[in-house]
């Protein structure tokens, strides 16, 4: 593959939510920043991908997925390789990773350490989110301070939540000093002890402790009571019931710097798909009901949910291929997000494709700090971080033919519309979907910034 450091791409929709562009037209990279975004024709004598009938949108950001490393406890669930590989496969040209690693990221090194590896790997923008406190145990708070400075985007314990209401309201104090922001699992542990899906009848007949919906939504009232005279930018990972829907619209309406994400699988899948003890749909939180699906949609439509991520959460077959109460909670999601969201929310009349794809770049950008490096948006003069969807390619899921490491994937399967054919990051192509077959284009003199 040679290097391709001057591209045109012709002829595509061009979307970029945070301009409010909306055009038929060409691209024009050059060096790695974009140098023309024209409704006409670009003159130039350089390779050209024709994006005829194709988006062109903003690298597609995921501000919550989980790539495994470091890893000293020889899982090999997934590796910040194989992880930007799937990245840029599934169109996600910036990911920020979870510290729930083995040792955790609640240290600079550790930061460090995904830095080097992000740089050697050289196929997606990888930023690391690191603990709230030493260890990812909940009891000691985590030198935030110095973890932002080392280059931590984001402070979480994700996996669990920070149960300790002292912990976390120093927690948000930091964080709110360091100006970064703090994603929370909401999860009240004392709830769930031994649980496996969703509280109710299923769960019941299967012979499985339930997860009672209030886990989520007193964890998550909590922090913002907590957060209302510290005013931290705050951000709710995968929202998973309607009441937690209704306590992020409250403190939105305070003026609380409060976010929320939704996952796919929450809006696709309902704890039915439990049934059988089908271990690739125990998912931490729980798939829920259809009146929760209907209310994360709400909550989209009307802007109070603002950020669309995977939770992209790679394991090995084996942890799997157990018995229900006993399997890993996860699913991987990277390189079938994009046409799922479209599934539940274009084609369901939620949104449309602007709104949509601002969800998964400018949106996610802002609250994960990112915007000021001119990731998830067009402009002239800002990184060529690009994504060009075919809206209406045909395809089914085969986990099989994933980048990811991972295979859990409950979708599997699945016919489903919109893919992303083209992934480019500071100019270089990373990902190029040709006829039926796709290369992941790596250029080891390239480098990612
Ligand atoms: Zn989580």
């Amino acid at each position: 593959m040679p290097r391709m450091t001057d591209l045109l791409l012709t002829g595509g929709r061009i979307i970029d939510p945070a301009s409010g562009i909306d055009q038929t037209g060409d691209v024009l990279v050059r060096n790695g920043v974009v140098v023309e975004i024209s409704h006409t024709k670009c003159a130039a004598d350089v390779a050209t991908v024709d994006c005829e009938g194709c988006i062109v949108s903003p690298g597609l950001l995921d501000i919550h997925v989980h790539l495994r490393e470091p890893d000293t406890s020889g899982h090999h669930e997934e590796t910040i390789a194989t992880g930007s590989a799937a990245a840029v496969a599934g169109g996600f040209t910036t990911v920020c990773c979870m510290p729930n690693t083995t040792p955790a990221i609640d240290c600079r090194t550790v930061v460090q350490s995904i830095q080097q590896r992000t740089a050697a790997v050289n196929l997606a923008r990888v930023f690391a989110v690191a603990c709230g406190t030493i260890g990812r145990k909940g009891e000691v708070v985590a030198p935030i301070l110095e973890l932002v400075e080392s280059g931590a985007i984001a402070i979480s314990d994700d996996g669990d939540g920070i149960a300790d209401s002292g912990v976390m309201r120093r927690i948000l104090s930091l964080v709110a000093t360091a100006d970064s922001v703090f994603m929370q699992h909401c999860q009240d542990p004392t709830l769930t002890r031994g649980a496996a899906m969703n509280a109710g009848p299923l769960a019941t007949r299967l012979g499985l402790s339930g997860w009672p919906r209030e886990a989520e939504e007193l964890m998550l009232r909590r922090d913002l009571v907590l957060n209302r005279s510290i005013g931290a930018r705050y951000h709710a990972q995968h929202l998973s019931v309607a009441e937690s829907v209704t306590a992020l619209r409250e403190a939105r309406a305070e003026g609380q710097p409060a976010t929320g994400e939704a996952s796919p699988h929450h809006l696709l899948l309902t704890d039915h798909e439990c049934d059988n003890w089908n271990t690739l749909a125990k998912v931490n939180p729980p798939l829920r009901s259809a009146a929760d699906i209907a209310a994360i949609k709400e909550g989209i439509a009307e802007g109070t949910i603002t950020v669309l991520a995977t939770d992209h959460a790679p394991h090995p077959t084996h942890t799997k291929e157990t018995d229900f109460a006993s399997a890993a909670f996860g699913m991987v999601g990277l390189e079938c997000a994009l046409p799922l969201y479209r599934e539940a929310l274009i084609d369901d009349g939620v949104l449309d494709w602007p709104a949509m794809l601002a969800m998964m770049t400018s949106t996610p950008a802002e609250v994960a700090g990112l915007s000021h490096l001119g990731l998830g948006r067009l402009e002239v003069g800002g990184p060529a971080d690009l994504t060009v969807i075919d809206p209406d390619a045909e395809w089914v899921i085969d986990p099989e033919a994933f980048r990811s490491a991972g295979r859990n994937c409950p979708f599997t399967g699945r016919s489903v519309r919109g893919r992303a054919i083209l992934s480019v990051v500071g100019g270089q192509i990373r990902h190029q979907l040709t006829g039926e077959r796709s290369t992941s284009a790596i250029d080891e003199k390239a480098s990612v910034r």
